[in-house]
Order: C-alpha cells, then sequence, then structure tokens
C-alpha cells in the first residue's frame, strides 16, 4: 500500500531557528521526504553550509531571517510567497534561554528572551497565517518546550514565553480552525543540542535526566521529526490546538527512587 497519509512531499514548508539543533532536524526530515523548504536563521554563511547539507538535492532554500525583527518577518514572508506562491506548513523553532533566577535578569535579558520565544514567534504565524487563510489550507507547528506546562526552576522568562506559545497555539487555532488552517505544538523534552549540551555533559544532570525519564535517555533533534511529520500531513487532519509532548515520557508521571526488587 502506497499510504498518502504521512505524506508532505511536495509541501512548501517555512522552518524558523533551522541552521542546527531541532530546527535543522525537522527541516531536513522534511526534505528528505520530498518537501521544499524554507531554512531561516540569522546567518546566510550557516544557513547555506546546513542547506547543502541537509538536502544535496536542492530542495532546501536558505532565507536570512531574525525573528527578533518584525520588519525582517515581513520580508521573510513576502520573499517565500514571492519566490514559492504559498506556504503549506509553518514549523516556529527559533528560540533561546538565560538561566538564571529571577532577581539577577535584567530587562534585557527578559526582552531578549520574549521577543524571540513569543513575539516574533506570534508575528511569524499571523504573517504566514494570512496567506494560509486566503487559500483556505494549512498547518502551522510551533515548539514549545515541557516547562510550558510545569516550569524547571531558574528560567521563568523561557518558561513563561513557552506557556504563551501554547496558548497562542490554542487561540490560532480557534480562529483559524474553521478557515482551514491548523495551529498545533510540539512540547520537547530534554534533547541535546547547542543550547542545552553544556547543561547535559554534567553527570549529576545526565543521572537525574535518565533516572527522571521513562525511556531512560535523552533526546536528539531527530526525535521532533516524526510528530512534525505527523502534524504537517493529512494524519493529523481533524486535530487542532493540542500540544504533543515528545519527552522520553518525561512529563508523564514522577519517578520516586523506590528499589521496588526490595520490597
Ligand atoms: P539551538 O540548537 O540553540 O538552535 C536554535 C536555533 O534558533 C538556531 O537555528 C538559531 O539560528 C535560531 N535562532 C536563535 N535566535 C534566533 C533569532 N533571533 N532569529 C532567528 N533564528 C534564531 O536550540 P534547540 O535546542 O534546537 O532549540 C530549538 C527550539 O526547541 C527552541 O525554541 C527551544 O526553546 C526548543 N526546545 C529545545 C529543547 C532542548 O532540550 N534542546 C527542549 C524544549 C524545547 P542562528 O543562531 O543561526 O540564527
Amino acid at each position: 500500500m502506497n499510504d498518502r497519509l504521512f505524506s508532505v512531499e511536495g509541501q512548501v514548508v517555512l522552518v524558523s531557528g533551522a541552521s542546527r539543533g531541532i530546527g535543522r532536524a525537522i527541516a531536513e526530515g522534511f526534505a528528505q521526504r520530498g518537501a521544499r523548504v524554507i531554512i531561516t536563521g540569522r546567518e546566510l554563511a550557516t544557513l547555506e553550509a546546513t542547506a547543502r547539507a541537509i538536502s544535496p538535492g536542492g530542495l532546501a532554500r536558505p532565507m536570512v531571517c531574525d525573528v527578533a525583527d518584525p520588519a525582517a518577518i515581513e520580508r521573510l514572508v513576502a520573499g517565500a510567497l514571492a519566490e514559492y506562491g504559498h506556504i503549506d506548513t509553518l514549523v516556529n523553532v527559533a528560540g533561546v534561554n538565560r538561566r538564571m533566577l529571577a532577581e539577577r535578569l535584567t530587562e534585557d535579558d527578559y526582552d531578549f528572551v520574549m521577543d524571540i520565544n513569543l513575539k516574533g514567534p506570534f508575528l511569524l504565524s499571523v504573517a504566514v497565517g494570512k496567506a494560509m487563510l486566503q487559500r483556505g489550507k494549512g498547518s502551522q507547528i510551533n515548539i514549545s518546550s515541557l516547562n510550558s506546562d510545569r516550569p524547571l526552576k531558574g528560567v521563568a522568562p523561557y518558561a513563561m514565553s513557552k506557556a504563551a506559545m501554547d496558548h497562542m497555539t490554542r487561540s490560532l487555532a480557534m480562529e483559524w480552525g474553521p478557515r482551514g488552517v491548523r495551529v498545533n505544538a510540539i512540547a520537547p523534552g530534554f534533547v541535546l543540542t547547542d543550547l542545552t549540551r553544556k547543561l547535559w555533559s554534567q553527570p549529576t544532570m545526565q543521572e537525574w535526566g535518565q533516572a527522571n525519564t521513562p525511556l531512560v535517555r535523552l533526546g536528539q533533534p531527530e526525535d521532533m521529526v516524526g510528530a512534525a511529520i505527523f502534524l504537517a500531513s493529512e494524519a493529523s487532519a481533524w486535530m487542532t490546538g493540542q500540544v504533543l509532548f515528545v519527552d522520553g515520557g518525561f512529563s508523564a508521571g514522577l519517578v520516586w527512587p523506590i528499589d521496588f526488587d526490595k520490597q
């Protein structure tokens, strides 16, 4: 059976923050399945190297866009529509974090995280959403975090931005569902990328992460690909406004240090 249910072949997919990490893996996953992928980030040279690496066949097209710059978002969307005519799927991945206790944060720290993690994705969603609504079709996928549900200590603006992103997902899903545009989110657990590598290189952190993750390992960026393809394809046609936790089971419950063999 040639199953089209999960197909993304021929789609035009825009991925923000695709130069590395989770965004790069998702962009590669789409390109491998025949989608044309617009990859964005802040530096052209990095994006060009990523495009060559993830799609030697030329399906990845670099376009520079700093999501903290509203004018750059407008330029990106206008450029993408001029070149491809439409966008089938938007994946909002670009994100940053500054780990520190709230009383040590400056206003600049707060604005930095909020502008990139929340305001930028909102403006990009709406700019792309307008074109999707005109067409009566489209899927948007926001990369949230397990912090959106229960925050980890010491990342208040990050956790706040991701909680708000989940509500953005639900709000836009309600506004746009009747007009054919679906909006969902993926909340990754602990994934090894540049954003987190230093943290997880500490043995105590690794021990804690594995002990609390039912699937007993940290995530790799590729672990996000399946959920993204699902949310972009017909397989999720009756699904909108949802947050999928892809976290090795971390959010399923609390693990306590009981040795059941010695009960
Ligand atoms: P990463 O490896 O640091 O990659 C971040 C990406 O965002 C890069 O492509 C970077 O591109 C881009 N970016 C950063 N600031 C940008 C800006 N102002 N404008 C445009 N692009 C920008 O991080 P990651 O771990 O893959 O994280 C990706 C997303 O997943 C984030 O939203 C993060 O919150 C979320 N997440 C990650 C984890 C995890 O454990 N890693 C867990 C939950 C959620 P350039 O630097 O080239 O511009």
